[in-house]
């Protein structure tokens, strides 16, 4: 653990010393007048840790996936971007949740954990957004989770608290951003629409195309879906529909959240896939926003870093940043020969304590090097500092923890083993453990996975309010996600700090007009970040 911190250290210091030193830096001068559109890319729980992941996966796995070795950051900097660093921290208190982190960013103000859009002393206060709007700009908010969630619910809402979903997606509504796109419809859809035999529900059944699980959790019979329409918005539910969409557009493509980035990655070549990639709903977004003359202001959140480094499940969070590089590659495509974009890289805080460390397993053999000083001693480190080769290994992960899990409850009571569960992981990733190994994991209290299939903080049912008190608790060693990342940590030269979010600053990546990104750069807080980002807006 105490490496690990250390890590943390070492990389902020770097960064914060990359910074210092990064291009020429431009005058602090206020935003450009010219800046038309604003895109803002943030990953959600996306620290230096995070990324530091990316970049090495990117230039050190011997069969990396991104070929040039470039990641979307790396040509952000190259093309005369800016690196700064961000503290997240809400009002008066040291760590962030993304409630509270998006309002900040959303607004440029300080507000308090959990809120939605509001100031720390709960009054609702207008989002760059909303501001955006009123500006005669087009809007969008685009995630791979619920696009109630708290993320992008901060650049559109204004709530008491993030769970309040139902009331966050009438909010949504009547901000009327020009495009929302991701999942969630069961906070859109009637009551009603739980009754197999109701008329709600045949009538989903058929605009939905089968593409969506039909379940509502609203308290009324409101129909947003058809609120939505009446204010001019066409409908989607599967990428094809959003495709042909013509310009106002709602798409929703799940129940809950949008599939994990394992799985996107194993169905992108399934010709029959109809749920459409972040990078696609990026790319519609842009066709619909760049119609405007005055611009547009849109966020795209890939919201499920986060979910992965709080399960601690590293092949996975590997996954997840390769989904988040291949829409940030879009959008620098799309901007490249654009000189009135901004665009916008960061993250609302850091999840997990992550970092690849160094162990005493396995120690390397001596070997002889050619070098003048190693003529007559072999040379034979005393630990062993990591091995390249664990890096496609971890992108090599077929399925994430959550999804074993899951697996594993779904056996039969009679089945549900040590041993089944150590074939399960053995199958499914390439880091094998024992039936022990297995034994231990299974050694902890029964928590079942998150309703939904995901691990929110790991694994406990935490839908409602009432079981609040486990929402944000620090669950590491009752948790089995994170109980098998311990089990496979020294295999894989990884640790993990914790199962929840840590104040490590993040780091802002900016492109666009010189002036605009100058305050951009430097050591600032999220509450500035917003602040500069309404400003650019703005246009002032
Ligand atoms: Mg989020
Ligand atoms: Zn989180």
């Amino acid at each position: 653990m105490k490496n690990s911190i250390s890590t943390i250290f070492i990389t902020i210091i770097l960064l914060t010393a990359l910074v210092g030193c990064a291009h020429k830096q431009p005058q602090l001068t206020k935003a450009s007048q010219k800046t038309k559109n604003v895109i803002m890319i943030i990953g959600d729980g996306m620290g230096p840790e995070q990324l530091g992941l990316l970049l090495t996966y990117a230039r050190q796995a011997p069969n990396s996936v991104l070929p040039d070795g470039k990641t979307g950051f790396d040509k952000i900097i190259h093309h005369g971007g800016s690196l700064g660093l961000s503290l997240t921290n809400a009002h008066n208190v040291l760590v962030t949740d993304s409630a509270a982190s998006g309002s900040q960013l959303a607004t440029g103000q300080y507000s308090r954990s959990e809120m939605i859009g509001l100031d720390k002393d709960g009054n609702p206060i207008p989002t760059v957004l909303e501001k955006a709007i009123q500006e005669g700009k087009s809007t969008g908010l685009i995630t791979d989770t619920r696009i109630t969630h708290a993320t992008p619910a901060a650049f559109a809402a204004h709530q008491a608290h993030r769970s309040m979903e139902n009331s966050i997606a009438m909010d949504m509504l009547n901000a009327g951003p020009t495009v929302m796109l991701g999942g969630g419809l069961r906070h859109w859809i009637p009551k009603e629409a739980n009754i197999k035999e109701s008329a709600s529900r045949k009538e989903l059944e058929e605009i939905t195309q089968g593409a969506v699980r039909i379940k509502s959790k609203r308290k009324d019979n409101r129909n947003l879906l058809k609120e939505a329409q009446k204010k001019g918005y066409t409908l989607a539910f599967n990428k094809s529909q959003m495709e042909a969409a013509p310009e106002k557009l709602l798409g929703l493509f799940a129940y809950s959240a949008m599939p994990d980035a394992i799985r996107v990655s194993n169905s992108l070549d399934d010709p029959a896939r109809s749920i459409p990639t972040l990078k696609e709903m990026s790319s519609k977004a842009i066709d619909i926003l760049s119609q405007n003359d005055q611009g547009f202001f849109l966020m795209i959140e890939a919201g499920q870093i986060d979910w992965a480094a709080h399960a601690n499940d590293t092949g996975l969070m590997l996954h997840e940043l390769v989904r988040l590089n291949e829409t940030i590659d879009y959008v620098l495509d799309w901007a490249k020969d654009r000189d009135d974009t901004m665009i916008i890289v960061t993250a609302d805080h850091t999840t997990g304590g992550f970092g690849f460390s160094y162990t005493g397993k396995d120690l390397p053999r001596a070997k002889t090097l050619p070098g003048k000083m190693f003529q007559d001693r072999s040379y034979k480190p005393g630990y062993n500092f990591g091995d390249q080769n664990v890096l496609d290994k971890l992108y090599a992960q077929k399925l994430s923890y959550t999804d074993i899990f899951t697996g594993f409850d779904e056996l039969s009571e009679e089945n549900q083993t040590p041993a089944n569960l150590a074939r399960l992981i053995n199958e499914n990733t390439a880091f094998p453990i024992t039936t022990a190994q297995a034994q231990r994991i299974l050694q902890t209290e029964d928590n079942p996975i998150y309703e939904d299939g995901h691990s929110y903080l790991g694994s406990k049912v935490v839908p409602e309010l009432d079981n609040k008190d486990e929402f944000f608790v620090y669950q590491k060693y009752d948790n089995r996600q994170n109980l098998l990342a311990l089990e496979v940590g020294a295999d894989q030269f990884v640790v993990w700090n914790t199962g929840t979010h840590t104040n490590t600053p993040v780091l802002v990546f900016a492109k666009g007009p010189q002036a605009a990104v100058a305050p951009f750069t430097g050591i600032i807080h999220h509450t500035q970040l917003g602040q500069f980002t309404i400003d650019t807006v703005s246009g002032q």
